[in-house]
Protein backbone atom coordinates (compact mmCIF):
# COMPACT_ATOMS: atom_id res chain seq x y z
CA UNK A 1 0.00 0.00 0.00
CA UNK A 2 1.37 3.48 -1.16
CA UNK A 3 -1.50 5.59 0.49
CA UNK A 4 -0.61 7.88 3.15
CA UNK A 5 -3.42 8.62 5.30
CA UNK A 6 -4.05 12.01 6.94
CA UNK A 7 -5.56 11.97 10.17
CA UNK A 8 -5.45 16.20 10.80
CA UNK A 9 -5.86 17.12 14.84
CA UNK A 10 -5.88 20.45 15.08
CA UNK A 11 -9.06 20.88 16.43
CA UNK A 12 -8.00 18.14 19.37
CA UNK A 13 -4.49 18.39 20.16
CA UNK A 14 -4.10 21.96 18.30
CA UNK A 15 -7.45 22.93 19.98
CA UNK A 16 -6.29 22.23 23.14
CA UNK A 17 -3.37 24.57 23.18
CA UNK A 18 -5.12 27.08 22.43
CA UNK A 19 -5.70 30.23 25.13
CA UNK A 20 -9.24 30.27 24.86
CA UNK A 21 -11.28 27.12 23.41
CA UNK A 22 -13.07 27.27 19.93
CA UNK A 23 -16.74 28.17 19.08
CA UNK A 24 -18.86 25.46 17.59
CA UNK A 25 -19.06 27.66 14.75
CA UNK A 26 -15.56 28.34 14.48
CA UNK A 27 -14.84 24.10 14.76
CA UNK A 28 -17.36 23.65 11.73
CA UNK A 29 -15.24 26.19 9.59
CA UNK A 30 -12.15 25.00 10.25
CA UNK A 31 -13.59 21.43 9.51
CA UNK A 32 -15.07 22.20 6.07
CA UNK A 33 -11.72 23.48 4.97
CA UNK A 34 -10.11 20.69 6.36
CA UNK A 35 -12.52 18.39 4.03
CA UNK A 36 -11.91 20.22 1.23
CA UNK A 37 -8.46 20.10 0.89
CA UNK A 38 -9.31 16.56 1.32
CA UNK A 39 -7.64 14.98 4.65
CA UNK A 40 -8.97 11.57 5.49
CA UNK A 41 -9.96 11.16 9.30
CA UNK A 42 -10.95 14.80 11.23
CA UNK A 43 -10.24 14.58 14.67
CA UNK A 44 -12.78 16.47 15.94
CA UNK A 45 -12.68 16.75 19.64
CA UNK A 46 -12.59 14.73 22.99
CA UNK A 47 -16.46 14.62 23.48
CA UNK A 48 -15.98 13.82 26.93
CA UNK A 49 -14.03 16.69 28.19
CA UNK A 50 -16.58 19.43 27.56
CA UNK A 51 -20.49 19.77 26.82
CA UNK A 52 -18.98 22.55 24.23
CA UNK A 53 -16.45 19.93 22.61
CA UNK A 54 -19.39 17.01 22.55
CA UNK A 55 -21.40 19.29 20.54
CA UNK A 56 -18.31 20.44 18.43
CA UNK A 57 -18.11 16.62 17.48
CA UNK A 58 -21.65 15.90 16.93
CA UNK A 59 -22.32 18.91 14.58
CA UNK A 60 -19.00 18.18 12.76
CA UNK A 61 -20.33 14.24 11.97
CA UNK A 62 -23.29 15.53 10.94
CA UNK A 63 -22.10 18.17 8.96
CA UNK A 64 -18.85 16.62 6.96
CA UNK A 65 -19.33 13.32 4.28
CA UNK A 66 -16.18 13.78 2.81
CA UNK A 67 -14.30 12.35 6.10
CA UNK A 68 -13.85 10.23 8.61
CA UNK A 69 -15.22 12.22 11.65
CA UNK A 70 -12.74 10.84 15.18
CA UNK A 71 -13.54 11.43 18.67
CA UNK A 72 -10.49 10.86 21.58
CA UNK A 73 -11.86 8.71 24.44
CA UNK A 74 -9.53 7.53 27.26
CA UNK A 75 -9.77 3.86 27.89
CA UNK A 76 -12.63 4.29 30.37
CA UNK A 77 -16.43 3.06 29.31
CA UNK A 78 -18.01 6.24 30.04
CA UNK A 79 -15.45 7.90 28.41
CA UNK A 80 -15.85 5.52 24.93
CA UNK A 81 -19.70 5.63 25.40
CA UNK A 82 -20.10 9.60 25.12
CA UNK A 83 -17.86 9.52 22.13
CA UNK A 84 -19.86 7.47 20.32
CA UNK A 85 -22.58 9.15 21.30
CA UNK A 86 -21.05 11.91 19.70
CA UNK A 87 -19.40 10.36 16.33
CA UNK A 88 -22.11 8.41 15.33
CA UNK A 89 -24.36 10.57 13.04
CA UNK A 90 -21.23 10.75 11.10
CA UNK A 91 -20.93 9.12 7.60
CA UNK A 92 -17.58 7.31 8.41
CA UNK A 93 -17.29 8.01 12.33
CA UNK A 94 -14.22 6.92 14.15
CA UNK A 95 -13.70 6.42 17.63
CA UNK A 96 -10.13 7.20 18.99
CA UNK A 97 -8.97 5.52 22.14
CA UNK A 98 -5.79 5.52 24.11
CA UNK A 99 -4.04 4.25 27.14
CA UNK A 100 -0.57 5.53 28.58
CA UNK A 101 2.39 2.73 28.12
CA UNK A 102 5.31 3.86 29.18
CA UNK A 103 7.02 2.90 32.64
CA UNK A 104 6.86 6.53 33.91
CA UNK A 105 3.54 6.73 32.68
CA UNK A 106 2.27 3.11 33.95
CA UNK A 107 3.61 4.06 36.90
CA UNK A 108 3.33 7.56 38.24
CA UNK A 109 0.19 8.20 36.54
CA UNK A 110 -1.98 5.15 36.34
CA UNK A 111 -0.47 3.63 38.88
CA UNK A 112 -0.98 0.79 36.86
CA UNK A 113 1.00 -2.77 36.34
CA UNK A 114 1.68 -3.71 32.63
CA UNK A 115 -0.80 -6.49 32.59
CA UNK A 116 -3.59 -4.22 34.24
CA UNK A 117 -3.14 -1.75 31.25
CA UNK A 118 -3.32 -4.48 28.70
CA UNK A 119 -6.32 -5.89 30.00
CA UNK A 120 -7.33 -1.58 30.41
CA UNK A 121 -6.34 -1.23 26.18
CA UNK A 122 -8.03 -4.65 25.45
CA UNK A 123 -11.23 -4.11 27.19
CA UNK A 124 -11.57 -0.60 25.66
CA UNK A 125 -11.03 -1.78 22.27
CA UNK A 126 -13.50 -3.83 22.64
CA UNK A 127 -16.32 -1.85 24.22
CA UNK A 128 -15.51 0.87 21.09
CA UNK A 129 -15.59 -1.79 18.49
CA UNK A 130 -19.21 -2.54 19.84
CA UNK A 131 -20.71 0.39 19.64
CA UNK A 132 -18.75 1.77 16.45
CA UNK A 133 -16.96 -0.20 13.37
CA UNK A 134 -13.97 1.71 13.39
CA UNK A 135 -11.60 1.87 16.13
CA UNK A 136 -8.29 3.37 16.43
CA UNK A 137 -5.93 2.55 19.61
CA UNK A 138 -2.86 4.73 21.19
CA UNK A 139 -0.50 3.57 23.49
CA UNK A 140 0.65 6.99 24.82
CA UNK A 141 3.78 7.94 24.84
CA UNK A 142 5.01 5.12 23.20
CA UNK A 143 8.39 6.74 22.24
CA UNK A 144 9.28 6.16 25.89
CA UNK A 145 7.62 2.31 26.03
CA UNK A 146 9.59 -0.79 26.28
CA UNK A 147 9.49 -2.50 23.01
CA UNK A 148 8.81 -5.71 23.82
CA UNK A 149 5.17 -4.35 25.41
CA UNK A 150 4.67 -2.07 23.42
CA UNK A 151 4.36 -5.23 20.35
CA UNK A 152 2.54 -7.35 23.36
CA UNK A 153 0.23 -4.08 23.52
CA UNK A 154 -0.16 -3.87 19.55
CA UNK A 155 -0.48 -7.55 18.64
CA UNK A 156 -3.67 -7.61 21.75
CA UNK A 157 -5.23 -4.41 20.50
CA UNK A 158 -5.30 -5.59 16.75
CA UNK A 159 -6.58 -9.05 17.66
CA UNK A 160 -9.58 -7.01 19.85
CA UNK A 161 -10.41 -5.31 16.98
CA UNK A 162 -8.67 -1.84 16.46
CA UNK A 163 -7.95 -1.48 13.16
CA UNK A 164 -5.48 1.96 13.37
CA UNK A 165 -2.94 1.85 16.30
CA UNK A 166 -1.03 4.87 16.99
CA UNK A 167 2.52 5.09 17.90
CA UNK A 168 3.03 8.51 19.36
CA UNK A 169 6.29 10.24 20.46
CA UNK A 170 3.60 12.06 23.23
CA UNK A 171 6.48 14.22 24.83
CA UNK A 172 8.62 14.67 21.33
CA UNK A 173 11.65 12.61 23.26
CA UNK A 174 12.86 10.60 20.12
CA UNK A 175 15.47 10.83 17.02
CA UNK A 176 14.78 10.37 13.58
CA UNK A 177 16.37 6.63 12.97
CA UNK A 178 15.18 5.82 16.44
CA UNK A 179 11.37 6.62 15.98
CA UNK A 180 12.18 4.40 12.79
CA UNK A 181 13.23 1.71 14.65
CA UNK A 182 10.19 1.61 16.83
CA UNK A 183 7.89 1.06 13.40
CA UNK A 184 10.26 -0.99 11.92
CA UNK A 185 10.45 -3.31 15.21
CA UNK A 186 6.50 -3.54 15.22
CA UNK A 187 6.31 -4.57 11.50
CA UNK A 188 9.17 -7.12 12.53
CA UNK A 189 7.67 -8.77 15.44
CA UNK A 190 4.01 -8.18 15.72
CA UNK A 191 2.49 -11.17 13.72
CA UNK A 192 -1.11 -9.91 12.71
CA UNK A 193 0.67 -6.21 12.18
CA UNK A 194 -0.99 -6.70 8.49
CA UNK A 195 -4.78 -6.30 9.91
CA UNK A 196 -4.46 -2.90 10.92
CA UNK A 197 -2.89 0.79 10.11
CA UNK A 198 0.46 1.42 11.68
CA UNK A 199 -0.38 5.54 12.31
CA UNK A 200 2.69 7.98 14.01
CA UNK A 201 1.51 11.18 15.96
CA UNK A 202 4.58 13.44 16.72
CA UNK A 203 5.39 16.02 19.09
CA UNK A 204 7.51 18.86 18.00
CA UNK A 205 9.82 19.58 21.30
CA UNK A 206 12.91 18.94 20.02
CA UNK A 207 11.98 20.53 16.74
CA UNK A 208 11.88 16.66 15.57
CA UNK A 209 7.92 16.23 14.63
CA UNK A 210 8.07 16.15 10.85
CA UNK A 211 11.29 14.02 10.76
CA UNK A 212 10.12 11.83 13.26
CA UNK A 213 6.65 10.80 11.42
CA UNK A 214 8.31 11.10 7.25
CA UNK A 215 10.85 8.19 8.92
CA UNK A 216 7.87 5.92 10.42
CA UNK A 217 6.45 6.23 7.09
CA UNK A 218 9.88 4.92 5.44
CA UNK A 219 9.33 2.29 7.80
CA UNK A 220 5.87 1.36 7.13
CA UNK A 221 3.68 3.87 8.73
CA UNK A 222 0.61 4.81 6.75
CA UNK A 223 -1.05 7.02 8.89
CA UNK A 224 -0.13 10.10 9.83
CA UNK A 225 -1.63 12.55 12.89
CA UNK A 226 -0.83 16.16 12.37
CA UNK A 227 -1.86 19.80 12.49
CA UNK A 228 -2.27 22.36 10.35
CA UNK A 229 0.51 25.06 10.89
CA UNK A 230 1.83 22.67 13.17
CA UNK A 231 -0.54 23.70 16.08
CA UNK A 232 -0.66 21.60 19.16
CA UNK A 233 0.18 20.92 22.52
CA UNK A 234 3.63 22.79 23.95
CA UNK A 235 5.92 22.92 21.28
CA UNK A 236 2.76 21.79 18.70
CA UNK A 237 2.51 18.80 16.61
CA UNK A 238 4.21 17.82 13.17
CA UNK A 239 2.71 20.09 10.78
CA UNK A 240 0.84 18.63 8.14
CA UNK A 241 1.31 20.62 5.10
CA UNK A 242 5.03 20.16 5.84
CA UNK A 243 4.41 16.02 5.43
CA UNK A 244 2.61 16.64 2.74
CA UNK A 245 4.87 18.62 0.80
CA UNK A 246 7.70 16.43 1.92
CA UNK A 247 5.91 13.03 0.78
CA UNK A 248 5.04 15.00 -2.37
CA UNK A 249 7.83 16.54 -3.35
CA UNK A 250 10.53 13.67 -2.08
CA UNK A 251 8.60 11.17 -4.02
CA UNK A 252 12.07 9.39 -5.23
CA UNK A 253 12.73 8.90 -1.79
CA UNK A 254 9.20 7.52 0.15
CA UNK A 255 7.23 6.79 -2.78
CA UNK A 256 3.95 7.08 -1.45
CA UNK A 257 1.05 9.33 -1.71
CA UNK A 258 -1.18 11.06 -0.44
CA UNK A 259 -4.93 12.06 -0.61
CA UNK A 260 -4.36 16.13 0.00
CA UNK A 261 -5.72 18.66 -2.42
CA UNK A 262 -2.37 20.51 -1.85
CA UNK A 263 -3.17 23.87 -3.61
CA UNK A 264 -5.70 24.51 -0.77
CA UNK A 265 -2.80 24.32 1.74
CA UNK A 266 -2.34 28.24 1.87
CA UNK A 267 -5.73 29.03 2.17
CA UNK A 268 -6.38 26.53 5.06
CA UNK A 269 -3.41 27.62 6.66
CA UNK A 270 -4.39 30.96 6.73
CA UNK A 271 -7.98 30.70 8.16
CA UNK A 272 -6.55 28.40 11.31
CA UNK A 273 -4.04 30.72 11.44
CA UNK A 274 -6.98 33.54 11.78
CA UNK A 275 -9.46 31.77 13.56
CA UNK A 276 -7.18 30.19 16.03
CA UNK A 277 -5.53 33.65 16.82
CA UNK A 278 -1.92 32.14 16.19
CA UNK A 279 0.05 33.89 13.46
CA UNK A 280 2.46 32.02 11.44
CA UNK A 281 6.28 33.01 11.60
CA UNK A 282 7.33 34.73 8.09
CA UNK A 283 10.19 31.64 7.85
CA UNK A 284 8.06 28.79 8.54
CA UNK A 285 8.18 26.25 6.20
CA UNK A 286 5.42 26.34 2.85
CA UNK A 287 3.42 28.54 4.65
CA UNK A 288 5.22 31.15 6.25
CA UNK A 289 4.99 34.67 4.30
CA UNK A 290 8.37 34.38 3.32
CA UNK A 291 8.75 30.15 2.10
CA UNK A 292 8.47 31.45 -1.63
CA UNK A 293 9.98 35.16 -1.42
CA UNK A 294 13.73 35.25 -2.26
CA UNK A 295 15.86 38.01 -1.48
CA UNK A 296 19.37 37.76 -2.19
CA UNK A 297 20.21 39.14 -5.31
CA UNK A 298 21.98 36.08 -6.31
CA UNK A 299 19.56 33.83 -5.75
CA UNK A 300 16.70 36.54 -7.36
CA UNK A 301 18.78 36.32 -10.40
CA UNK A 302 19.00 32.62 -10.35
CA UNK A 303 15.53 32.37 -10.40
CA UNK A 304 14.59 34.86 -13.54
CA UNK A 305 17.01 32.65 -14.85
CA UNK A 306 15.60 29.16 -14.20
CA UNK A 307 13.25 28.56 -11.38
CA UNK A 308 14.90 25.32 -10.61
CA UNK A 309 17.51 26.88 -9.29
CA UNK A 310 16.13 28.36 -5.64
CA UNK A 311 12.76 26.58 -6.22
CA UNK A 312 12.11 23.16 -4.89
CA UNK A 313 8.43 22.82 -5.17
CA UNK A 314 5.88 25.88 -6.92
CA UNK A 315 4.10 28.36 -4.65
CA UNK A 316 1.06 27.43 -6.64
CA UNK A 317 1.23 23.76 -5.74
CA UNK A 318 0.25 25.04 -2.56
CA UNK A 319 -2.25 27.54 -3.70
CA UNK A 320 -0.10 30.49 -4.09
CA UNK A 321 -0.31 32.62 -6.88
CA UNK A 322 3.62 33.01 -7.74
CA UNK A 323 6.35 33.35 -5.84
CA UNK A 324 7.78 36.88 -4.19
CA UNK A 325 10.99 38.33 -5.31
CA UNK A 326 11.25 40.80 -2.74
CA UNK A 327 12.85 43.34 -3.24
CA UNK A 328 15.00 45.19 -1.25
CA UNK A 329 18.46 46.86 -1.24
CA UNK A 330 20.20 42.69 -1.68
CA UNK A 331 18.11 42.79 -4.90
CA UNK A 332 20.28 42.73 -7.97
CA UNK A 333 19.68 44.81 -11.29
CA UNK A 334 18.58 42.19 -13.68
CA UNK A 335 15.72 41.20 -10.94
CA UNK A 336 14.75 45.00 -10.93
CA UNK A 337 15.28 45.14 -14.77
CA UNK A 338 12.96 42.31 -15.02
CA UNK A 339 10.06 43.64 -13.04
CA UNK A 340 10.49 47.12 -15.13
CA UNK A 341 9.78 45.28 -17.87
CA UNK A 342 6.36 43.69 -16.67
CA UNK A 343 5.62 47.03 -15.57
CA UNK A 344 6.27 48.08 -19.40
CA UNK A 345 9.22 50.02 -19.03
CA UNK A 346 11.62 48.24 -21.90
CA UNK A 347 15.33 48.27 -20.71
CA UNK A 348 16.52 50.91 -23.64
CA UNK A 349 14.08 53.33 -22.51
CA UNK A 350 15.72 54.31 -19.01
CA UNK A 351 19.48 54.75 -17.80
CA UNK A 352 19.93 51.45 -15.40
CA UNK A 353 23.08 52.73 -13.93
CA UNK A 354 20.83 56.34 -12.65
CA UNK A 355 17.71 54.30 -11.40
CA UNK A 356 19.43 51.69 -9.61
CA UNK A 357 20.97 54.03 -7.36
CA UNK A 358 17.82 55.71 -6.61
CA UNK A 359 16.32 52.61 -6.41
CA UNK A 360 19.03 51.42 -3.79
CA UNK A 361 18.52 54.72 -1.67
CA UNK A 362 14.88 54.04 -1.80
CA UNK A 363 14.92 50.62 -0.47
CA UNK A 364 17.67 51.29 2.16
CA UNK A 365 15.09 54.13 3.48
CA UNK A 366 11.83 51.81 3.26
CA UNK A 367 12.91 47.96 3.43
CA UNK A 368 10.46 46.76 0.60
CA UNK A 369 9.55 48.31 -2.58
CA UNK A 370 6.62 47.63 -4.26
CA UNK A 371 5.33 48.18 -7.77
CA UNK A 372 4.08 51.58 -7.21
CA UNK A 373 7.30 52.74 -5.88
CA UNK A 374 9.13 51.69 -8.83
CA UNK A 375 6.71 53.73 -11.15
CA UNK A 376 6.65 56.72 -9.15
CA UNK A 377 10.83 56.51 -9.16
CA UNK A 378 10.66 55.84 -12.71
CA UNK A 379 8.28 58.59 -13.56
CA UNK A 380 9.30 61.43 -11.07
CA UNK A 381 12.78 60.89 -9.72
CA UNK A 382 14.32 59.96 -6.56
CA UNK A 383 12.60 62.62 -4.75
CA UNK A 384 9.67 60.68 -4.08
CA UNK A 385 6.81 63.20 -2.49
CA UNK A 386 4.46 60.20 0.03
CA UNK A 387 2.65 62.91 1.38
CA UNK A 388 0.10 64.66 0.10
CA UNK A 389 -2.28 64.17 2.96
CA UNK A 390 -1.87 64.13 6.71
CA UNK A 391 -3.91 63.36 9.86
CA UNK A 392 -4.14 66.53 12.04
CA UNK A 393 -7.34 65.11 14.17
CA UNK A 394 -9.32 61.96 15.17
CA UNK A 395 -11.71 61.70 17.67
CA UNK A 396 -14.15 58.23 17.54
CA UNK A 397 -17.09 57.13 19.73
CA UNK A 398 -17.42 53.24 19.98
CA UNK A 399 -18.93 51.33 22.29
CA UNK A 400 -21.69 48.82 22.83
CA UNK A 401 -24.86 50.43 21.87
CA UNK A 402 -23.26 52.87 20.36
CA UNK A 403 -22.94 53.82 16.76
CA UNK A 404 -19.90 54.17 15.65
CA UNK A 405 -18.97 57.33 14.85
CA UNK A 406 -15.37 59.28 13.61
CA UNK A 407 -14.45 62.35 13.25
CA UNK A 408 -11.19 62.80 11.17
CA UNK A 409 -9.20 66.74 10.25
CA UNK A 410 -6.80 65.96 7.13
CA UNK A 411 -4.59 68.18 5.71
CA UNK A 412 -3.88 68.67 2.10
CA UNK A 413 -1.13 71.35 2.39
CA UNK A 414 -2.01 74.54 3.79
CA UNK A 415 -5.99 73.39 3.10
CA UNK A 416 -8.06 71.63 6.08
CA UNK A 417 -10.95 69.11 5.04
CA UNK A 418 -12.83 68.11 7.86
CA UNK A 419 -15.42 65.23 7.84
CA UNK A 420 -17.21 62.87 10.09
CA UNK A 421 -18.82 59.57 9.44
CA UNK A 422 -20.63 57.17 10.95
CA UNK A 423 -19.52 52.86 10.33
CA UNK A 424 -19.66 49.13 11.11
CA UNK A 425 -17.25 49.69 14.04
CA UNK A 426 -14.53 52.58 14.65
CA UNK A 427 -12.09 51.89 12.01
CA UNK A 428 -14.91 51.50 9.56
CA UNK A 429 -15.98 54.41 10.23
CA UNK A 430 -12.81 56.28 9.99
CA UNK A 431 -11.94 55.18 6.75
CA UNK A 432 -15.06 56.18 5.56
CA UNK A 433 -14.73 60.14 6.91
CA UNK A 434 -11.32 59.71 5.43
CA UNK A 435 -12.41 58.84 2.09
CA UNK A 436 -15.16 61.71 2.43
CA UNK A 437 -12.28 64.02 3.60
CA UNK A 438 -9.85 62.90 0.33
CA UNK A 439 -13.06 62.29 -2.01
CA UNK A 440 -10.81 58.67 -2.49
CA UNK A 441 -12.50 55.81 -1.74
CA UNK A 442 -10.39 53.06 -1.37
CA UNK A 443 -11.47 48.99 -1.33
CA UNK A 444 -9.40 47.85 1.64
CA UNK A 445 -8.20 44.20 0.65
CA UNK A 446 -6.12 42.76 3.62
CA UNK A 447 -6.20 44.29 6.60
CA UNK A 448 -3.65 43.33 9.96
CA UNK A 449 -3.25 44.67 12.96
CA UNK A 450 0.37 43.93 15.16
CA UNK A 451 1.45 44.44 18.41
CA UNK A 452 5.35 45.62 17.32
CA UNK A 453 6.31 45.33 21.29
CA UNK A 454 4.84 43.54 24.44
CA UNK A 455 2.73 44.84 27.10
CA UNK A 456 -0.51 46.48 27.62
CA UNK A 457 0.90 49.81 26.34
CA UNK A 458 2.17 48.08 22.61
CA UNK A 459 2.76 49.83 19.59
CA UNK A 460 0.14 48.55 17.27
CA UNK A 461 1.63 48.28 13.39
CA UNK A 462 -1.61 48.40 10.69
CA UNK A 463 -0.96 47.10 7.47
CA UNK A 464 -3.12 47.45 4.10
CA UNK A 465 -3.66 46.15 0.81
CA UNK A 466 -6.32 48.40 -0.79
CA UNK A 467 -7.34 48.21 -4.43
CA UNK A 468 -8.00 51.53 -6.45
CA UNK A 469 -9.39 51.12 -9.73
CA UNK A 470 -7.90 48.00 -9.91
CA UNK A 471 -4.23 48.26 -9.02
CA UNK A 472 -3.24 47.20 -5.62
CA UNK A 473 -1.34 49.35 -2.68
CA UNK A 474 0.09 49.02 0.60
CA UNK A 475 0.06 51.04 3.58
CA UNK A 476 1.12 51.06 7.11
CA UNK A 477 0.90 53.01 10.16
CA UNK A 478 1.44 52.86 13.77
CA UNK A 479 0.76 54.29 17.05
CA UNK A 480 0.03 53.03 20.43
CA UNK A 481 -3.85 53.87 19.63
CA UNK A 482 -4.50 51.38 17.30
CA UNK A 483 -7.38 53.38 15.52
CA UNK A 484 -4.67 56.33 14.98
CA UNK A 485 -2.63 53.50 13.38
CA UNK A 486 -5.84 52.18 10.98
CA UNK A 487 -5.97 55.91 10.14
CA UNK A 488 -2.50 56.32 9.46
CA UNK A 489 -2.37 53.46 7.06
CA UNK A 490 -5.50 54.39 5.16
CA UNK A 491 -3.98 57.76 4.23
CA UNK A 492 -0.64 56.33 3.54
CA UNK A 493 -2.26 53.94 0.97
CA UNK A 494 -4.14 57.28 -0.26
CA UNK A 495 -1.14 59.04 -0.74
CA UNK A 496 0.49 56.08 -2.81
CA UNK A 497 -2.93 56.37 -4.90
CA UNK A 498 -2.65 60.22 -5.08
CA UNK A 499 1.11 59.72 -5.87
CA UNK A 500 0.42 56.86 -8.14
CA UNK A 501 -2.36 59.03 -9.99
CA UNK A 502 0.76 61.66 -10.48
CA UNK A 503 2.60 59.11 -12.06
CA UNK A 504 -0.05 58.23 -14.40
CA UNK A 505 -0.12 62.00 -15.66
CA UNK A 506 3.65 61.97 -16.12
CA UNK A 507 3.82 59.11 -18.62
CA UNK A 508 0.70 60.65 -20.46
CA UNK A 509 2.91 63.60 -21.29
CA UNK A 510 5.53 62.21 -21.96
CA UNK A 511 3.96 59.80 -24.09
CA UNK A 512 2.52 62.86 -26.10
ZN1 LIG B 1 -0.61 14.94 20.88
Amino acid sequence: MNKVLIFDTTLRDGEQALKSSLSVREKLVIARALSKMKVDIIEAGFPVSSPGDFQSVSTIAESISDATICGLSRAVDKDIEVCAEAVNKAARPRIHTFIATSEIHASSKLRKSNDEILAMAIHAVKHARNLCGDVEFSCEDAGRTDPDLLCRVVEETIKAGAKTINIPDTVGYTVGYQFGDIIKNIFERVPNVDDAVISVHCHNDLGLGTANSVMAVLNGARQVECTVNGLGERAGNASLEEIVMILRTRKDIFNVETNINTKEISNTSRLVSHICGVPIQPNKAIVGANAFSHSSGIHQDGMLKNQSTYEIMTPESVGLDKNTLNLTSRSGRAVIQHRLANLGYEKDTYDMGKFYANFLALADKKGSVYDDDLEALMEIGSDVDESKYSLEYLNVSSGRGIIATSTVRVSDGDIILQEAATGDGPVDATYEAISRATGMVLEVVDYSLSGVTGGRDALGEVKLIVDYNGKRFHGHGSSTDIIEASAQAYINATNKVERNIKVEEVRKSKNK
